[in-house]
């Protein structure tokens, strides 16, 4: 998973999204009476009042229904979400989601699997204010997208606290906190997560928490919840891929050594860069000063650095 090249949407289309997240964010009262309920919710389902849980569940879901707010923006994000994916602007989304992803359409979660998914980094049932949010969007497969589903997480007072909502639970606003899930659109993941390549491509080919992190660290949470979340590591098929662009990065590399043609050496930088796993190169360039069967070829052609 890399950080995503920063595009914008076209014009024409932006205001068409902003407009329909106009029409969510102002057609429901704001939070206000919420948060005061969400509070009275709380205290009321604490250990003081546990044998009156189920009671005041039901209770505070009817006075949360009755506001025309919150649980009402979900239900509109969604209907008003499903209506417009097949119109000419969800089209042309979809169209420049394809241009942040790499090689031929790879998901940006995996890098594996055909992207043909829009996926919202921060899930449409929690965060219906940000639905139809451009910066909200990445291209992901059908295999990532509902593995990540509506799971996520801020962190509240230095914990994570997981916002999954299930079946049953109170449709009621999220905590507000920094998000645990690495943000391909805002952040670098490769900050936070490195891959085991071993000594010399030998290895796991698991994410981790980058060596410099300490595990009591709220970065240290976010890389291994990012990992779990998208089953990243235990999925045996996306480490062998990755295993196996290594050793293709290599392979080219050596290839590059060898050629003499300077036409033909330009040929194999351009197809070296729509390889597929360019995370994987990012990382062999990120470790390669410990990794012996690269380390003195990049010595001799320093530029391979700049690919
Ligand atoms: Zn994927």
């Amino acid at each position: 998973m890399l950080q995503l090249p920063e595009i914008h949407l076209d014009k024409k289309w932006q205001n068409y999204l902003d407009k329909w997240q106009k029409e969510i964010n102002t057609s429901c009262a704001d939070f206000g009476d919420e948060l005061y309920l969400l509070a009275l919710y709380k205290l009321l389902n604490s250990d003081y009042f546990r044998l009156l849980s189920f009671y005041f569940h039901s209770l505070i879901q009817q006075y949360f229904n009755a506001l025309p707010s919150y649980s009402e923006k979900v239900t509109q994000a969604k209907i008003k979400y499903e209506n417009r994916t097949r119109t000419a602007t969800f089209k042309n989304i979809r169209a420049t989601l394809e241009t942040m992803c790499s090689g031929n359409r790879r998901c940006c979660y995996c890098e594996d699997s055909c992207a043909d998914e829009v996926e919202h980094i921060c899930p449409k049932s929690l965060y219906p204010e940000l639905v139809f949010v451009w910066d909200n969007y990445l291209y992901s497969c059908g295999l990532c997208n509902p593995k990540k589903n509506n799971h996520y997480a801020v962190i509240v007072g230095n914990k994570i606290q997981p916002i999954t909502r299930k079946k049953n639970d109170l449709i009621v606003p999220p905590p507000v906190g920094k998000d645990v899930f690495i943000n391909p659109r805002i952040e670098n993941p490769l900050d936070l997560l490195e891959l085991d390549l071993g000594d010399d491509l030998d290895g796991t080919f698991f994410f981790q928490p980058r060596y410099h992190l300490s595990e009591d660290s709220i970065d240290y949470q976010r890389a291994k919840y990012t990992i779990a979340i998208l089953d990243l590591n235990d999925r045996d098929y996306l480490c062998r891929g990755r295993e196996q662009g290594a050793l293709n990065y290599r392979a080219r590399l050596i290839e590059y050594q060898q050629e003499k043609s300077k036409a033909k050496r330009q040929q194999l930088i351009n197809a070296f860069k729509k390889m597929s796993y360019p995370t994987v190169w990012q990382e062999m360039k990120n470790q390669y000063k410990n990794i012996p069967s690269i380390y003195s070829l990049i010595e001799e052609f320093p530029e391979i650095l700049d690919w």
